[in-house]
């Protein structure tokens, strides 16, 4: 009766090492982290609720309203990936019934129109051309035609290599009763993104991006009307996506003593705040100039070994990830694997508007630097030549 499975009948090969391989990730995301996020992350576990913990967590949250460039009390990390923060964007301002317009740009877009679908939310999904970007225009006749409490964009598309403008919408939302909701999850400090300024009403952006720390997190910010609307809902989100007692634990609102939602992982904290301190020291201003400097350089090299941008109009595209074309004959898989053997780069193939059109190329972070932009582009030159082009 006490018999158990042993080890060896369940995992046929028994492991006695487990390694893997290190790569230089230049795909989407996640990227390469630095030695110093590294040695963050791997501290001793602390208590979720205890002294060091909280100051932890005060320290990131400071610099996260720096990286967000606002004021807003209710900045807050959830234990989640990018497509979580999304969800809990939408289950924690919306209830079932509630119309909220959706500008698709790609994969992640999608994905939220499949969210608010399952919510049973009464959603307008505007779809473009690849490459293309929605005008003002376009987003207010559509938030007033649908009554939209709510209008969501991807602002950095890492599917589609676009980059949506925002200056000015969230006043024309706002005209209307709307708010306005915008996935950074790839954008964040890669290019501007002003959230009082522009008064953004509710962001969600990445760890594994340019902030350069692991996945697993997302960072939240909510604007005073936003706040608001959460707390007239008339029902409650699901529990574990409830944000408003994550914020009580963030201590974002006078007077409410902090308490406990879920074990928040202290390890991964550490990280965040580690990967967000390099960019304070670094500054956001250099940072935005920076990726913005590499990935012109990275465009104008393409040209000389005759590749091309999945994204035509330069104005439109994002400064993150870049889709290059794979040329005719190439198959893109073989290509990838290729310059994955040889160099050990990781590049990721196309997704949604970009699927087995354009490869998409990543100078995030600590890896956005012209010899790392140099060293892409002559493994993309050899994989040229190896196939014949
Ligand atoms: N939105 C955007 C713009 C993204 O780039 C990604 C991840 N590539 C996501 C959402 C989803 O994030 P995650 O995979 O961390 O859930």
């Amino acid at each position: 009766a006490n018999e158990t499975l042993d080890y060896e009948s369940v995992h046929k090969k028994s492991a006695k090492r487990f390694t893997h391989k290190e790569y230089l990730l230049m795909g989407a995301g996640p990227t390469n982290i630095t030695d110093r996020v590294l040695k963050a992350l791997s501290m001793q576990c602390l208590n979720p609720i205890s002294a060091d913990m909280y100051e932890i967590m005060d320290q990131a949250k400071a610099m996260l309203q720096y990286v967000f460039q606002t004021k807003n009390r209710f900045t807050l990390i959830h234990q989640t990936s990018g497509n979580g923060g999304n969800e809990a964007i939408l289950l924690n301002l919306l209830n079932r019934g509630d119309k909220v317009v959706i500008a698709i740009g790609g994969t992640w877009g999608e994905k939220v129109l499949d969210m608010a679908q399952r919510y049973e939310l009464d959603v307008l999904p505007l779809r473009k051309p690849p490459g293309e970007v929605y005008s003002l225009k376009e987003l207010e006749e559509a938030v007033k035609s649908h009554k939209a409490r709510l209008l969501f964009v991807t602002h950095g598309e890492s599917t589609g290599g676009t980059l949506q403008q925002l200056e000015g919408l969230a006043p024309v939302c706002h005209k209307y009763g709307c708010l306005l909701a915008v996935d950074a999850v790839v954008s964040i400090a890669v290019d501007p993104l002003f959230v009082d300024r522009w008064e953004i009403d509710a962001v969600n952006a990445g760890t594994q991006k340019a902030i350069g720390a692991p996945p697993g997190m997302c960072l939240l910010t909510f604007s005073p009307r936003a706040e608001k609307r959460m707390r007239e809902q008339k029902k409650r989100p699901p529990y574990y996506l409830d944000l408003l007692p994550q914020g009580v634990y963030f201590d974002c609102f006078d007077g409410e003593s902090r308490t406990y939602h879920y074990t928040f992982s202290a390890n991964m904290l550490s990280a965040v705040r580690e990967a967000l301190a390099q960019i304070c020291e670094e500054g956001l201003i250099p940072m935005w100039q920076r990726h913005k400097s590499n990935a012109e350089y990275f465009w104008k090299r393409l040209d000389e070994i005759g590749l091309t941008s999945f994204v035509e109009k330069r104005e439109n595209r994002f400064h993150g990830v870049t889709c290059v074309n794979v040329p005719q004959g190439i198959d893109q898989m073989d290509f990838l694997r290729y310059v994955k053997q040889k160099f050990e780069i990781e590049i990721t193939p196309g997704h949604g508007p970009t699927l087995n059109k354009a490869m998409r190329i990543g100078f995030l972070g600590d890896n956005s630097r012209p010899e790392i932009v140099d060293f892409v582009i002559e493994a993309l030159k050899d994989g040229l030549q190896h196939f014949g082009k």
